[in-house]
């Protein structure tokens, strides 16, 4: 009997001449996702200080997490607030009435 050819089949892992490519790079990153994405069920789309802040901190003792008033200097709005917009929504809307020079400013939710 005549010996037939067989396709070869690929061995263990480590006798491949080229590895298989590794798919993790096709799955999205759970931990990226979370980081990206917008803040959800929250009317607040954005915050931001115009100038005449008189740093009296008021905003800072309502909402530590959005804004941030460094000793004398004015304040900002940190740069990873937006993921606080949905659950200190109350406390943001209520430190742009209680500004004191009606300086905070909302996109929006109800200033
Ligand atoms: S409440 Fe108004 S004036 Fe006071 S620190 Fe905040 S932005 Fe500035």
């Amino acid at each position: 009997m005549a010996d037939i050819p067989r396709p070869s089949t690929p061995g263990p892992p480590e006798d491949r001449a080229t590895p298989l490519p590794l798919l993790a790079h096709r799955r999205p990153s759970i931990q990226g996702n979370v980081r990206a994405a917008p803040p959800v069920n929250s009317p607040i789309r954005r915050v931001w200080i115009e100038e005449g802040c008189i740093s009296c901190k008021v905003c800072e003792d309502l909402a530590p997490q959005v804004f941030s008033v460094d000793g004398d200097a004015t304040c900002i709005v940190r740069p990873e607030a937006m993921r606080h917009f949905a659950a200190l929504q109350e406390e943001i809307e209520q430190a742009a009435k209680d500004c004191p020079v009606e300086v905070i400013k909302l996109d929006g939710g109800q200033a």
